[in-house]
């Protein structure tokens, strides 16, 4: 029996738990809190990430590990990898965890991307600001997620708020200023590479943030078909230049045909959620399949799916159970403001009956403004022919 190890236990590594098990193989999480939610499906050991006795004994009881949570301090990835294999590797991993490496990386493949510079200094970032041209934003270059650590600025007096807010971290996690990209849609890339070098893309999928956190997914993107070529080809050369194995999501910002990089996620991503009800093989268990040098699975969608998220409180699941093809997901977390605590999962065979599908489940959850931007990109016209 194969016993993979998942560092950070959260609802990424129980969904990788709850969808790889059929493969018959066992999986211990590793988490620095004892009410991780994955502990409720799998043995869960409580540590540090770079506690090394802890290390030790987690690496002791598994045979290869992998990661829910991409922050783990690298060279804890990097001592774990001289005792047993880790994928994604702790290279592909570090960079991936700053988003300076990140974008030069993208750059140096050609990819498009906005400006973006290193910034040290509040000289510094008033002279890229006037480079650059307003608006733009300063994140933090590591640890920021889900929009935190990040400042928009728009005009030139926000440049000492902005230093004010972040200046801070200048030292500790890094800061970078990237130019505003004035985008009609956002898009992400969920692919996983193999350990043999196999390349899977699922189709393009479309995400609506709400305060810098998705709130919806919709697969396939209404994209066109070149976009969705374009899109894929920069996530291979990606996986292929960092020897990449597993799952990882590339997000993108579309403007008009124009596709420019975001960042990139080294894990199992919230925008592939739909492909646990939506696709012939959902990015949880191919992440294990590629982890484990096991063939990969197909990645094609079923029909058109969509994700919706649930934030801080779990709503009624009835509604949704009420669907044809509507499918609940409870992390069995504790609510909490701003929380991911779940998602429901809607499919159907055509677009029209996909938007039917989210206006009930809107209106019965008085969530309508949540499913309307996704009805709205349904109505349009599903995917755009080339
Ligand atoms: P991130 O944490 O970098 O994914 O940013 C969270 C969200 O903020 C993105 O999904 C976008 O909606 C928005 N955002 C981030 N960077 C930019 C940018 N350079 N231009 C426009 N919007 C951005």
């Amino acid at each position: 029996m194969i016993t993979v190890g998942i560092l950070g236990g959260g609802q990424l590594a129980r969904m990788m738990v709850l969808e790889a098990a059929p493969l018959g193989i066992r999986f211990v999480v590793f988490d620095p809190a004892a009410d991780a939610c994955a502990g409720q499906v799998a043995p869960l050991q409580v540590g540090a990430f770079d506690d090394l006795a802890a290390l030790e004994e987690f690496a002791s009881r598994v045979d290869v590990v992998t990661f829910d949570f991409e922050n783990v301090p690298a060279a804890s990835a990097r001592w774990l990898a001289e005792r047993k294999p880790v994928f994604p590797s702790p290279a592909a991993l570090a960079v991936a965890q700053d988003r300076l490496s990140e974008k030069t990386l993208f750059q140096e493949l050609g990819i498009p991307l906005p400006p973006f510079a290193d910034i040290g200094s509040r000289e510094q970032l008033a002279a890229k600001v006037a480079e650059f041209g307003l608006p733009c934003i300063l994140k933090t270059r590591r640890l920021g997620y889900d929009g935190k650590g990040q400042f928009r600025l728009r005009s030139e007096a926000d440049i000492d708020a902005a230093w004010q807010a972040l200046g801070a971290q200048a030292d500790k996690t890094g800061l970078i200023l990237e130019g505003f990209v004035a985008f009609d849609r956002e898009v992400s890339v969920v692919a996983v590479r193999g350990r043999d070098g196999e390349f899977r893309a699922w189709p393009l999928t479309g995400n609506w943030h709400v305060d810098g956190v998705l709130s919806a997914s919709l697969a396939p993107a209404t994209v066109s078909a070149a976009q969705q070529q374009t899109a894929i080809s920069y996530a291979r050369r990606v996986a292929e230049r960092l020897d990449y194995v597993g799952v990882f999501a590339l997000e993108l910002f579309c403007r008009g045909e124009e596709l420019l990089a975001n960042e990139m996620a080294p894990r199992v991503h919230n925008s592939g959620h739909w492909t646990s009800d939506g696709a012939e093989t959902s990015q949880f268990q191919n992440h294990v399949r590629a982890v484990l040098g096991l063939p990969l699975g197909d990645t094609r969608v079923l029909g058109h799916a969509c994700m919706l998220n649930w934030i801080g409180q779990m709503p009624d699941p009835a509604p949704v159970l009420a669907e044809p093809a509507g499918h609940w997901h409870d992390y069995g977390k504790q609510p909490r403001d701003g929380r991911k605590v779940g998602h429901a999962n809607l499919r159907e065979d055509s677009t029209a009956a996909l938007a039917g599908a989210l206006e009930r489940v809107g209106a019965a959850l008085g969530r309508q403004a949540q499913v309307a931007p996704v009805v709205q990109s349904l109505r349009d016209g599903g995917v755009t022919p080339a």
